[in-house]
Protein backbone atom coordinates (compact mmCIF):
# COMPACT_ATOMS: atom_id res chain seq x y z
CA UNK A 1 0.00 0.00 0.00
CA UNK A 2 1.04 3.53 -1.00
CA UNK A 3 -0.50 5.98 1.56
CA UNK A 4 0.59 10.35 0.66
CA UNK A 5 0.88 11.89 4.12
CA UNK A 6 0.47 15.84 4.03
CA UNK A 7 1.11 18.05 7.06
CA UNK A 8 -1.37 20.79 6.80
CA UNK A 9 -0.45 24.02 5.59
CA UNK A 10 2.97 25.55 5.32
CA UNK A 11 5.23 25.92 8.56
CA UNK A 12 4.40 28.66 11.03
CA UNK A 13 4.72 32.55 10.78
CA UNK A 14 4.18 32.14 6.75
CA UNK A 15 1.62 32.82 4.80
CA UNK A 16 -1.25 30.79 4.84
CA UNK A 17 0.26 28.82 7.93
CA UNK A 18 -3.37 27.77 9.29
CA UNK A 19 -5.07 28.36 13.16
CA UNK A 20 -3.43 29.51 16.06
CA UNK A 21 -5.17 28.99 19.23
CA UNK A 22 -4.28 27.22 22.49
CA UNK A 23 -1.93 25.73 20.08
CA UNK A 24 -0.81 26.04 16.37
CA UNK A 25 -2.28 24.22 13.62
CA UNK A 26 1.01 24.41 11.77
CA UNK A 27 2.78 22.82 14.40
CA UNK A 28 0.56 20.46 15.58
CA UNK A 29 -0.20 19.28 11.95
CA UNK A 30 3.60 18.46 11.76
CA UNK A 31 4.06 16.99 14.93
CA UNK A 32 1.28 14.65 14.80
CA UNK A 33 2.57 13.59 11.13
CA UNK A 34 4.98 12.78 11.27
CA UNK A 35 4.52 10.49 14.19
CA UNK A 36 1.65 9.09 11.39
CA UNK A 37 3.87 8.44 8.70
CA UNK A 38 6.36 6.66 11.53
CA UNK A 39 3.72 4.12 12.35
CA UNK A 40 2.57 3.59 8.77
CA UNK A 41 5.97 2.78 7.65
CA UNK A 42 6.20 0.20 10.71
CA UNK A 43 3.12 -1.37 9.30
CA UNK A 44 5.52 -2.06 6.23
CA UNK A 45 3.20 1.17 4.06
CA UNK A 46 4.98 3.20 1.57
CA UNK A 47 4.76 6.56 2.58
CA UNK A 48 4.98 9.78 0.33
CA UNK A 49 5.53 12.75 2.32
CA UNK A 50 3.29 15.57 0.92
CA UNK A 51 3.83 18.22 3.08
CA UNK A 52 4.89 22.10 1.72
CA UNK A 53 6.84 23.60 4.50
CA UNK A 54 6.98 27.06 1.97
CA UNK A 55 5.02 28.56 -0.83
CA UNK A 56 4.55 32.19 -1.63
CA UNK A 57 1.00 31.97 -1.33
CA UNK A 58 -1.40 29.72 0.07
CA UNK A 59 -2.81 28.70 -3.93
CA UNK A 60 0.77 27.85 -4.71
CA UNK A 61 0.93 25.53 -1.32
CA UNK A 62 -2.01 23.26 -2.38
CA UNK A 63 -1.05 22.87 -5.63
CA UNK A 64 2.58 21.68 -4.49
CA UNK A 65 0.48 19.17 -2.26
CA UNK A 66 -1.72 18.04 -4.83
CA UNK A 67 1.23 17.64 -7.42
CA UNK A 68 3.33 15.44 -4.78
CA UNK A 69 0.79 13.52 -4.53
CA UNK A 70 -0.26 12.94 -7.78
CA UNK A 71 3.20 12.01 -8.89
CA UNK A 72 2.71 8.55 -6.95
CA UNK A 73 0.39 5.86 -7.72
CA UNK A 74 -1.35 6.16 -4.19
CA UNK A 75 -4.18 4.28 -2.99
CA UNK A 76 -4.83 6.94 -0.32
CA UNK A 77 -4.03 10.73 0.35
CA UNK A 78 -4.27 11.71 3.69
CA UNK A 79 -4.29 15.63 4.73
CA UNK A 80 -3.81 16.50 8.36
CA UNK A 81 -5.57 19.51 9.61
CA UNK A 82 -6.81 21.22 12.90
CA UNK A 83 -10.17 23.09 12.84
CA UNK A 84 -11.03 25.86 14.58
CA UNK A 85 -13.97 28.59 14.64
CA UNK A 86 -15.13 26.89 18.44
CA UNK A 87 -15.97 23.91 17.80
CA UNK A 88 -15.76 20.54 19.14
CA UNK A 89 -14.31 17.13 18.32
CA UNK A 90 -12.98 15.20 15.36
CA UNK A 91 -13.91 15.38 11.28
CA UNK A 92 -13.03 13.86 8.51
CA UNK A 93 -13.88 15.58 4.82
CA UNK A 94 -14.41 12.96 2.02
CA UNK A 95 -15.40 13.95 -1.99
CA UNK A 96 -18.55 13.90 -1.74
CA UNK A 97 -18.65 12.63 1.94
CA UNK A 98 -17.88 9.17 0.75
CA UNK A 99 -18.17 6.93 3.40
CA UNK A 100 -14.27 6.05 2.76
CA UNK A 101 -13.48 2.99 5.26
CA UNK A 102 -10.52 4.68 6.55
CA UNK A 103 -12.11 7.69 7.32
CA UNK A 104 -14.85 6.14 9.40
CA UNK A 105 -12.28 3.95 11.44
CA UNK A 106 -10.58 7.59 12.27
CA UNK A 107 -13.58 8.60 13.17
CA UNK A 108 -13.95 5.40 15.44
CA UNK A 109 -11.01 5.81 16.99
CA UNK A 110 -10.86 9.39 17.45
CA UNK A 111 -13.88 8.96 19.36
CA UNK A 112 -12.43 6.14 21.44
CA UNK A 113 -10.29 8.25 22.22
CA UNK A 114 -12.74 10.49 23.93
CA UNK A 115 -12.98 13.33 20.85
CA UNK A 116 -16.45 14.06 19.52
CA UNK A 117 -17.09 12.68 16.37
CA UNK A 118 -18.04 14.67 13.93
CA UNK A 119 -18.17 12.16 11.21
CA UNK A 120 -17.45 12.23 7.69
CA UNK A 121 -18.37 15.34 5.28
CA UNK A 122 -18.62 16.67 2.23
CA UNK A 123 -15.14 18.12 0.98
CA UNK A 124 -15.70 18.00 -2.09
CA UNK A 125 -14.52 21.94 -2.38
CA UNK A 126 -11.34 21.28 -0.47
CA UNK A 127 -8.67 21.68 -3.47
CA UNK A 128 -6.37 19.06 -1.97
CA UNK A 129 -9.41 16.44 -1.74
CA UNK A 130 -11.09 17.64 -5.27
CA UNK A 131 -7.79 17.27 -7.04
CA UNK A 132 -6.01 14.56 -5.84
CA UNK A 133 -5.88 11.24 -7.94
CA UNK A 134 -6.11 8.86 -5.47
CA UNK A 135 -9.08 8.39 -2.52
CA UNK A 136 -8.43 11.54 -0.80
CA UNK A 137 -9.18 12.80 3.08
CA UNK A 138 -8.86 15.87 5.16
CA UNK A 139 -8.58 15.19 8.75
CA UNK A 140 -9.11 17.75 10.92
CA UNK A 141 -7.85 16.25 14.39
CA UNK A 142 -10.26 18.55 17.04
CA UNK A 143 -10.35 22.87 17.42
CA UNK A 144 -7.48 24.46 18.61
CA UNK A 145 -9.27 26.88 20.00
CA UNK A 146 -11.46 24.84 21.72
CA UNK A 147 -9.68 24.47 25.51
CA UNK A 148 -11.36 20.83 26.40
CA UNK A 149 -10.12 19.64 22.95
CA UNK A 150 -7.04 21.25 23.11
CA UNK A 151 -6.88 19.77 27.20
CA UNK A 152 -7.66 16.48 25.64
CA UNK A 153 -5.58 16.52 22.82
CA UNK A 154 -2.11 17.83 25.22
CA UNK A 155 -3.46 14.90 28.17
CA UNK A 156 -3.40 11.76 25.95
CA UNK A 157 0.02 12.95 23.58
CA UNK A 158 1.03 13.41 19.96
CA UNK A 159 1.62 9.66 19.82
CA UNK A 160 -1.42 8.57 20.99
CA UNK A 161 -3.40 10.57 18.64
CA UNK A 162 -1.24 9.36 15.62
CA UNK A 163 -1.69 5.96 16.34
CA UNK A 164 -5.47 6.40 16.28
CA UNK A 165 -4.93 8.12 13.01
CA UNK A 166 -2.47 5.47 11.41
CA UNK A 167 -4.96 2.69 12.21
CA UNK A 168 -7.19 4.13 11.00
CA UNK A 169 -5.32 4.35 7.58
CA UNK A 170 -4.05 1.00 8.29
CA UNK A 171 -5.52 -1.32 10.54
CA UNK A 172 -3.31 -4.62 10.08
CA UNK A 173 0.47 -3.92 10.72
CA UNK A 174 2.67 -6.39 9.27
CA UNK A 175 2.06 -9.67 9.39
CA UNK A 176 -1.61 -9.52 9.41
CA UNK A 177 -1.81 -8.33 13.46
CA UNK A 178 -3.44 -5.23 14.80
CA UNK A 179 -1.78 -2.74 16.13
CA UNK A 180 -2.45 -3.93 19.64
CA UNK A 181 -1.50 -7.96 18.94
CA UNK A 182 1.87 -6.51 17.52
CA UNK A 183 2.30 -4.98 20.68
CA UNK A 184 1.57 -7.63 22.68
CA UNK A 185 3.59 -10.27 20.82
CA UNK A 186 6.45 -7.51 21.23
CA UNK A 187 6.15 -7.52 24.87
CA UNK A 188 6.15 -11.43 25.02
CA UNK A 189 8.79 -11.52 23.32
CA UNK A 190 10.74 -9.08 25.11
CA UNK A 191 10.11 -10.61 28.38
CA UNK A 192 11.17 -14.11 27.06
CA UNK A 193 14.25 -12.96 25.65
CA UNK A 194 14.65 -11.45 29.15
CA UNK A 195 14.04 -14.64 30.66
CA UNK A 196 16.74 -16.88 28.55
CA UNK A 197 19.49 -14.11 29.45
CA UNK A 198 19.06 -15.19 33.26
CA UNK A 199 18.78 -18.88 31.94
CA UNK A 200 22.30 -18.12 30.24
CA UNK A 201 23.99 -16.57 33.28
CA UNK A 202 23.22 -19.29 35.34
CA UNK A 203 23.92 -22.19 32.38
CA UNK A 204 27.69 -19.91 32.37
CA UNK A 205 27.82 -19.90 35.91
CA UNK A 206 27.79 -23.67 35.78
CA UNK A 207 30.14 -24.42 33.06
CA UNK A 208 32.24 -21.59 34.21
CA UNK A 209 32.76 -21.84 38.19
CA UNK A 210 34.56 -19.78 39.91
CA UNK A 211 38.23 -20.99 40.51
CA UNK A 212 41.03 -19.70 42.93
CA UNK A 213 44.20 -20.68 42.29
CA UNK A 214 46.16 -18.72 44.77
CA UNK A 215 45.78 -17.98 49.07
CA UNK A 216 44.49 -14.41 48.73
CA UNK A 217 41.72 -12.35 48.61
CA UNK A 218 40.14 -13.12 46.02
CA UNK A 219 39.88 -16.49 48.18
CA UNK A 220 36.90 -16.56 50.27
CA UNK A 221 37.99 -15.96 54.17
CA UNK A 222 36.51 -19.15 55.35
CA UNK A 223 39.04 -21.02 53.27
CA UNK A 224 42.12 -19.79 53.71
CA UNK A 225 43.15 -21.25 56.78
CA UNK A 226 42.28 -24.78 55.39
CA UNK A 227 43.43 -24.22 51.90
CA UNK A 228 46.31 -22.68 53.60
CA UNK A 229 46.77 -26.11 55.96
CA UNK A 230 46.23 -28.47 53.10
CA UNK A 231 49.13 -26.94 50.75
CA UNK A 232 51.38 -27.07 53.88
CA UNK A 233 50.67 -30.88 55.04
CA UNK A 234 51.15 -31.93 50.69
CA UNK A 235 47.65 -32.46 50.54
CA UNK A 236 46.91 -30.40 47.88
CA UNK A 237 49.31 -29.18 45.14
CA UNK A 238 48.83 -26.57 42.58
CA UNK A 239 50.22 -26.81 39.23
CA UNK A 240 52.22 -24.14 37.65
CA UNK A 241 48.82 -22.34 37.63
CA UNK A 242 47.87 -22.23 40.01
CA UNK A 243 45.60 -24.26 42.82
CA UNK A 244 42.83 -24.88 40.32
CA UNK A 245 39.98 -25.05 43.34
CA UNK A 246 36.20 -24.29 43.04
CA UNK A 247 34.03 -23.76 45.73
CA UNK A 248 32.94 -27.76 46.12
CA UNK A 249 37.34 -28.25 46.51
CA UNK A 250 37.58 -25.40 49.14
CA UNK A 251 34.78 -27.18 51.08
CA UNK A 252 36.48 -30.53 50.82
CA UNK A 253 39.63 -28.72 52.00
CA UNK A 254 38.15 -27.02 55.16
CA UNK A 255 36.15 -30.90 56.25
CA UNK A 256 40.05 -32.39 56.12
CA UNK A 257 41.43 -29.44 57.96
CA UNK A 258 38.41 -29.92 60.73
CA UNK A 259 38.88 -33.67 60.91
CA UNK A 260 42.57 -33.42 61.05
CA UNK A 261 42.03 -30.88 64.06
CA UNK A 262 39.57 -33.23 65.48
CA UNK A 263 42.03 -36.64 65.59
CA UNK A 264 44.87 -33.98 66.66
CA UNK A 265 43.30 -32.58 69.51
ZN1 LIG B 1 -6.17 23.70 8.12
Amino acid sequence: MIVGINCGHTVSGTVGSGAVGFINESDETRNVGYKVMDCLRSKGVTVIDCTDDRSASVSENLKKIVDMANSKPLDLFVSIHFNSGGGKGCEVFTYGGKKLEAAQRICDNMAKLGFVNRGIKDGSNLYVVRKSNAPAMLVEVCFVDTKTDVDLYKKLGVEEIARAICNGIEPQSEGGLTMEQYEELKRMIEKESERIDVLNQEVSKLENPMIYNYIDDNMPSWAREAVQWCVDNGIIKGTGEGLGLDNTKLWTCVTIYRLAKLLTN
